[in-house]
Formats: structure tokens, C-alpha cells, sequence
């Protein structure tokens, strides 16, 4: 889903599946594959893989789990509506 959200710092967005992420690095990791065939993790991909959706949507790494708030899962911000 793409928007006119606003990038600002380290934050970027995926050019070819339009996912937002929090910092370089974790876009980095959320394209695999050799260069030149890189391809996308899909969202179910990188949810099993350890990424999660922050507050604001962008895509972060699954922080240590001493320092994850109870609530800390994909669809519990915003109402739920995501998956
Ligand atoms: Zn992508």
C-alpha cells in the first residue's frame, strides 16, 4: 500500500512492494536473494522471520523479548485491522 507517508531519518521505503522500514538495515534484510535477482520477503515472510510493524507502521526487527511491551504483536495498533 503505497502513500505519501513522510520519510524522514533512516526510514525508507521498499521501491518494489511499497512496505515502509524503520531503518536501511531493515530493508536490507528484507530483500534476499543474489545481486541481481534480489526479490522481496513477503509480509508473512518477515513476520515468521522476526520483523514486526511499529507503532507508525514501519517495519522494525523483533526486539529482545526482556524488553517487549505485553502488547508487542502485528494487528494490535491501529484498531487491528492489519494481519
Ligand atoms: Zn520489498
Amino acid at each position: 500500500m503505497r502513500s505519501d507517508r513522510k520519510l524522514s531519518g533512516d526510514r525508507c521505503m521498499c521501491p518494489t512492494c511499497g512496505e515502509y522500514f524503520n531503518r536501511t538495515s531493515v530493508f536490507d534484510r528484507h530483500r534476499i536473494g543474489k545481486l541481481g535477482e534480489k526479490r522481496c520477503l513477503t509480509v508473512t515472510q518477515m513476520d515468521s522471520g522476526g520483523f514486526r510493524k511499529n507503532l507508525h507502521g514501519y517495519w522494525v526487527r523483533k526486539i529482545a523479548a526482556s524488553r517487549r511491551p505485553p502488547n508487542w504483536r502485528i494487528g494490535s495498533f491501529g484498531g487491528g485491522s492489519e494481519v
